[in-house]
């Protein structure tokens, strides 16, 4: 199905009308839906589900939130905005966007009392070890992007920003039945079974509108102030996938929904929209609970460690994935091996580290030496080439085990995070980095505050948030 826009003059019948038109009822959609009903604008919201909720539903219900939250304080951290703004510079980076950065940071005190007026809960206890989205038993934060761990805890004062939406599980679930509630209490009326196939433009190239499919039918939708695109990401598109993000052609699994077919992407690209960092991946590689392998290391295809094992899992599995192909073991000694929480065992087990490299198929002597070198320096605390710290930093002594942590094996999940390039309000730029007059977009539609590295809880996070302006902007007030 092409995407190209159609001319308002070729539309025969606009099945129905608003001010602002909404495509995609997830966290971006709902949060945007939202804004505008409340700003006064008559909103609809498309989405080709049967019901609201999208990749948001299902997710685990982390909001990236910070600057001193009361659930920060609570749990005896101190946050700052310029804190929070100094860490997510260096860890979501390299280039990242820098006013989105600002915004979030900025708003981000704000943006909870939002969440919080809108029904949600969270919990001023923290699990205080991990660094990604491992069990919990109950803890209302966690580090979820390596705050605590080398060079991020050098730059900024660690502290916990991984706010998990109580009330149930998954978060997510709780979370979006709120905001989609929240949506339609303030007026925006959703029309389910529907999906967005183009947009429409007059001859002034002004967004009024879209194109739909609906039952089968075309279902032609008018917008009298603007389009707002949350439609998700493409991690869905095999075609995207292997054109932007090739590296993730080897992971079975793939974080998103269906709707993540790029499908918002295209439609604005279509009219002319710069896209941006669209290699930029999340995938999280749940290798290190229980807490005690981390003592081990993670090695690539020559034996040799390529990450600090202790930092966030999101970043070990974007680093193994897009930098080792896929390709990576976890060797940990027996004083500090158990299967993994997702019950995956070790695939090999030898006494020495020469005989594990054999068994494994690793080039001769190179798991001995990378073994022996990091011991060298572990008996004195160091970590010289990734800083892994105390007390996870101790030699590998005894019999080693080997966890599989190839691609083709183990768990990689992961989710794009490029998209169309759009100012902090929610205009939709062009390749002159000019807005396209009517549409705007947010979400994993658009490229965020994450540019390449990213943190869990930043995905809902900045949907929500910039979801809400670009909703306002779509409505013609300010965000
Ligand atoms: C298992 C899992 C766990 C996760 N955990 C977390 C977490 O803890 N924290 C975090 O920050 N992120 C997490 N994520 C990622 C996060 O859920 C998504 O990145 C986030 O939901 C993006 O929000 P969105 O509004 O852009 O997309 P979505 O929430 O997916 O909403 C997009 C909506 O648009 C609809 N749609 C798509 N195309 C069309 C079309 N053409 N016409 C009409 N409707 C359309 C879709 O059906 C969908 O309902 C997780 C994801 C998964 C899958």
């Amino acid at each position: 199905m092409t995407v190209a826009a159609r001319r308002a003059r070729d539309v025969g019948t606009w099945h129905d009308e608003a001010d602002v038109v909404v495509v995609g009822f997830g966290a971006a959609g709902a949060s945007a839906a939202y804004e505008a009903a409340t700003a006064g604008a008559d909103t609809v919201v498309l989405e080709r589900a049967g019901a609201p909720g999208g990749a948001a539903a299902m997710s685990d219900g982390f909001i990236y939130l910070g600057g001193g939250t009361p659930e920060q304080q609570a749990a005896g951290y101190d946050d700052s905005v310029e804190n929070m703004r100094t860490f997510l510079t260096a860890a979501c980076g390299p280039e990242p966007d820098l006013e989105k950065i600002a915004a979030y940071c900025e708003r981000s005190l704000e943006h909870r009392d939002w969440l919080l007026a809108r029904g949600v809960r969270f919990l001023g206890t923290v699990f205080p070890h991990a660094n990604g989205t491992s069990p919990v038993d109950g803890e209302g934060l966690m580090f979820t992007g390596g705050e605590n761990a080398y060079p991020y805890d050098e730059l900024a004062t660690p502290a916990p920003r991984g706010h998990v939406v109580q009330d149930g599980k998954p978060g997510g679930a709780v979370l979006m039945r709120l905001l989609a509630e929240a949506a339609e209490q303030a007026g925006a009326r959703p029309i389910l079974d529907t999906r967005a196939e183009r947009l429409v433009v007059d001859d002034e190239g002004l967004v009024v509108g879209l194109i739909a499919s609906r039952y089968g039918d075309e279902f032609a939708v008018r917008a009298r102030t603007g389009v707002v695109l949350t439609a998700g990401g493409f991690i869905n598109s095999p075609e995207m996938v292997a054109q932007y993000a090739p590296g993730v052609r080897v992971t079975a699994l793939r974080l998103g929904t269906d709707g993540d077919d790029g499908r918002g992407i295209r439609m604005a690209a279509a009219l002319g929209a710069r896209v941006k960092r669209m290699d930029a991946i999340e995938c999280a590689l749940p290798f290190n609970a229980p807490r005690s392998l981390v003592h081990g290391i993670i090695v690539n295809r020559h034996g040799q460690r390529f990450v600090n094992e202790d930092t966030y899992m999101g970043r070990v599995g974007q680093t193994s994935l897009v930098h080792q192909g896929g390709e990576a073991y976890l060797i940990v000694d027996e004083e500090h091996y158990a299967p993994n929480w997702l019950g995956i065992h070790a695939s090999w087990v030898c006494e020495t580290p020469a005989e594990l490299e054999t068994e494994i198929g690793l080039p001769v002597g190179s798991l001995v030496g990378t073994v022996a070198y990091f011991n060298e320096h572990a008996e004195r605390g160091d970590d010289p080439l990734f800083h892994k710290r105390a007390p996870v930093l101790t030699p590998l002594r005894g019999p080693l085990a080997a966890l599989d942590l190839r691609a083709s094996t183990f768990i990689y999940a992961p989710f794009t995070l490029g998209g169309l390039d759009t100012t902090v309000e929610g205009a939709v730029r062009d390749l002159d980095g000019e807005p396209i007059p009517g549409l705007f977009a947010a979400g994993r539609t658009t490229s965020g505050v994450a540019a390449q590295g990213y943190c869990s809880g930043l995905s809902l996070g900045d949907s929500t948030l910039f979801g809400r302006f670009a909703g306002r902007s779509a409505a013609g007030v300010k965000p």
